[in-house]
């Protein structure tokens, strides 16, 4: 089990600059997310798309934020769980006891829900077949890339993940890019790269196909794949990619006992804490009267939830609002001289 102040979960811009907030008035969070990155909407949804509206900052881009956030709270040293969906959520005493799909316990007096639209959930193949496979043999994101080592992949997809790892798996790997429509809609310096070994024989491209069928018993040997014509192909395949994007899903925040109202959570705005006490929501998870589902907005309501959380990891002390730039124990906890 692990203690602590304060409980985040969600690692969008929200949830990391809530980490600051916490920071520095000198308490300990933890940070969980579902996806295997920092960043939420920002980093998977708009990395390169330009944002106006950040105070102090004319443009940066998605990435560029979630980096700038990631940077900020470096002297925190904080941990992130990443990969993980808090799924299970209970009180004991005064303390919030959370639990994620991987058994991880974690404990503290505060819990900051900073969870966004929900949690990002990769869209699954659809063929019934299928289940059985995944995490075996079927995998919707690459996180060990040696375990795709000198095998068959099939890929399946036209944006972005699928090109770049058909791109990268094709160094030490037999690759099938497969597409349901003719055109990709990933970077073109990427797919020329592609075309190129295409023309090396290192990644053959198959479009516009669809899955049609995994075959073997126990494990996975071959796919069929099938042509909008309907002539189907026969493909060897060690391992199935599939990126078809993210579906998002409020997920098994609806089962925590929060009040609810059109996929989000209705908060006191002094403080941002939900009809539970020492539950606060953050970001476009909460909902009051004017909100608005900008990022500054999210930012302002962290500032305010972490002030909250003092009070109850710290019944016995009194919070003193502070400049960053004038006190001493902030310049401690960021590292900084005076
Ligand atoms: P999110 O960014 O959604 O992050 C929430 C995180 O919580 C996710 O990573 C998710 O995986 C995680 N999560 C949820 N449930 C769980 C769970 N049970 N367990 C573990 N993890 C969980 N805003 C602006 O201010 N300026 C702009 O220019 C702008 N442009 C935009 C462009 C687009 C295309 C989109 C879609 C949005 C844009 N926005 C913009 C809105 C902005 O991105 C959101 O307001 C912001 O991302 C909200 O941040 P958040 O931290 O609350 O949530």
């Amino acid at each position: 089990m692990i203690k602590t102040d304060a409980i985040i979960i969600g690692a969008g811009p929200t949830g990391l600059f809530a980490v600051h907030q916490l920071g520095i008035i000198g308490l300990k969070c933890e940070v969980i997310d579902n996806l295997d990155r920092a960043g939420g909407q920002c980093i998977e949804l708009y990395p390169d798309k330009p944002i106006y509206d950040i105070p102090g900052i004319p443009e940066c881009t998605g990435e560029d934020l979630t980096n700038g956030l990631l940077n900020q709270i470096k002297p925190f040293k904080t941990n992130f769980h990443l990969g993980q969906r808090v799924e299970e959520i209970k009180k004991e005493n005064n303390f919030w006891i959370v639990k994620t799909n991987n058994g991880n316990l974690f404990s503290a007096p505060n819990i900051i829900i900073a969870g966004g639209v929900g949690s990002f959930e990769p869209r699954k193949l659809s063929l019934k077949e299928a289940e059985k496979f995944e995490g075996k043999q079927i995998f919707y994101s690459v996180t060990n890339k040696n375990l795709f080592k000198n095998k068959k992949i099939s890929i399946f997809g036209g944006g972005d993940s699928a090109l770049d790892w058909a791109l990268e798996l094709s160094k030490s790997n037999e690759i099938t890019l497969i597409h349901r429509r003719n055109d990709f809609r990933g970077a073109a310096h990427t797919l020329s790269e592609i075309k190129k070994k295409e023309k090396e024989g290192k990644i053959s491209i198959k479009t516009p196909y669809n899955l049609k069928s995994i075959l073997g018993d126990k494990a996975m040997s071959e796919i069929e794949i099938e042509h909008e014509d309907s002539k189907v192909e026969k493909i060897k395949t060690d391992y199935v990619l599939s990126f078809f994007g993210l579906i998002m899903k409020l997920g098994p925040i609806v089962n925590w006992g929060l009040n609810i109202n059109n996929k989000t959570i209705p908060v006191d705005t002094e403080n941002f804490q939900t009809n539970k006490e020492g539950i606060f929501a953050i970001g476009d998870i909460c909902t009051y009267p004017g909100k608005l589902k900008l990022i500054l907005s999210g930012f302002h309501e962290g500032a305010l939830a972490a002030r909250a959380c003092f009070k109850r990891a710290r019944p016995n002390e009194t919070y003193r609002f502070e400049f960053t730039t004038a006190s001493k124990s902030i310049h401690d906890r960021l590292g900084l001289k005076k």
